[in-house]
């Protein structure tokens, strides 16, 4: 059975306004401490898992900003995983990158390492709104990252965008879009801005120093990148993630298809065997707690109600939907006595969900209001 790893790096160069996953400023010291803390963490969890009869076929390594990583550390963990480990030789290996911190000589060697699905977080083509998500990259890092990629030899790559910056038109997104499309990255994410609380970008937004763009606006310019991006040879597998055909993330879709998956690191979620786990997120605790010779959980299971829940919500964001068979297959319940009947009958009244075959899924109208739909499903 295949397993996916996750590794949260939890450094970063800056801080950036809207942003709320774990993540301290950089520091070399703190840095060799993590990663020896890894390598304890990856021996801990091996117990756990049944390496004898599993092979990891997807790693992804997020942040935080994994392209600050001292490379000699990250070569010593990626050969402890190795012997940890079955790797698949299928292996999907995706390492997030910021475009300011990456070169050619960087990218040579994170391939000779391995990792063959590089993602490149540029968000916007637009420096001024750049600005005002607090991201340091220049337009030219950008491009520059993408003529690097190519001729490092990746095929496989993607590149993250964000819509609904502040005070951002139609024109602009239509700029930004032509460029991404220019770029022709095999892998699109397209996110809409959310304002998390307790970020710099949530208190300008309150104290009406920025300001975002209106409901029909935003649901507008979902609409254009769906079409631009279709019309460009991208079909949408899941509400934010596009792909040329066969470059779909296989990470994320075990992710959404409720698979197997260990998450190391400070903040790193893990679900193995239909039970959830959760790090601590603090590197100080997470490194107090292997220190100890203990994993650094904050908590080792999960409601069966709360994860029928998430199974809904991950699924309907696919363009697969959620499968009656597999859902009463987990839970022993049929998923139409989970979600609220006269909802259910409402949204595919108008046209929001269609119920047909084994699958439940959102419709090209039902997709933007995906979230808004499943809190009103879940009874
Ligand atoms: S968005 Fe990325 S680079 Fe910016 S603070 Fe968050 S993790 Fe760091």
């Amino acid at each position: 059975m295949g397993l996916s790893l996750y590794i949260h790096y939890p450094f970063c160069a800056n801080l950036c306004s809207y942003c709320d996953f774990y993540k301290i400023p950089f520091n070399t010291d703190l840095e060799r401490e993590y990663f020896r803390a890894l390598n304890c963490e990856l021996i801990l969890a091996r117990e756990t898992i049944d390496p004898e009869n599993r092979s990891i076929d997807t790693i992804y390594i997020g942040g935080g900003t994994p392209s600050l990583i001292d490379l000699s550390l990250l070569e010593t963990f990626i050969g402890e995983l190795s012997n940890c480990f079955r790797f698949s030789p299928e292996l999907e290996f995706t390492f997030e990158i910021n475009p300011e911190s990456i070169d050619s000589e960087k990218l040579l060697r994170l391939k000779e390492l391995g990792i063959n699905r590089p993602v490149f977080g540029i968000q916007s083509f637009n420096l001024k709104k750049l600005k005002k998500l607090g991201r340091k990259h220049l337009l030219n890092d950008s491009f520059r990252a993408m003529y690097l990629v190519r001729a490092t030899g990746f095929d496989n790559f993607g590149v993250d965008m964000i819509f609904g910056l502040p005070r951002q038109t139609s024109r602009q997104l239509s700029d930004d879009l032509d460029q991404v499309i220019d770029l022709a990255p095999p892998h699109i994410s397209y996110y809409q801005l959310t304002v998390e609380k307790g970020t710099p970008l949530a208190e300008k937004v309150a104290g009406g120093k920025l300001k975002l763009p209106g409901a029909d606006l935003s649901a507008a310019m979902y609409r254009a990148i769906n079409e631009e991006l279709r019309q460009n040879s991208y079909f949408r597998y899941e509400v934010s993630s596009f792909a040329l055909p066969g470059y779909e993330c296989r990470h994320n879709m075990r992710y959404w298809e409720g698979g197997d998956f260990l998450g190391l690191g400070p903040s790193a979620h893990s679900f193995i065997g239909n039970h959830r786990f959760a790090n601590e997120a603090n590197l100080r605790k997470y490194l107090d707690c292997i220190n100890n010779g203990k994993r650094p959980l904050i908590c080792d299971t999960e409601e069966k109600a709360a994860r029928m829940t998430e199974t809904i919500m991950l699924g309907l964001r696919t363009s697969r939907g959620v499968s009656k068979t597999d859902f009463l297959h987990r839970f022993g319940r049929p998923v139409e006595q989970v979600i609220d009947r006269e909802t259910f009958t409402t949204l595919v009244a108008r046209g929001m969900i269609d119920p047909e075959g084994d699958y439940i899924r959102l419709t090209e109208s039902g997709i933007f209001l995906a979230d808004e739909i499943v809190i009103r499903l879940i009874k």
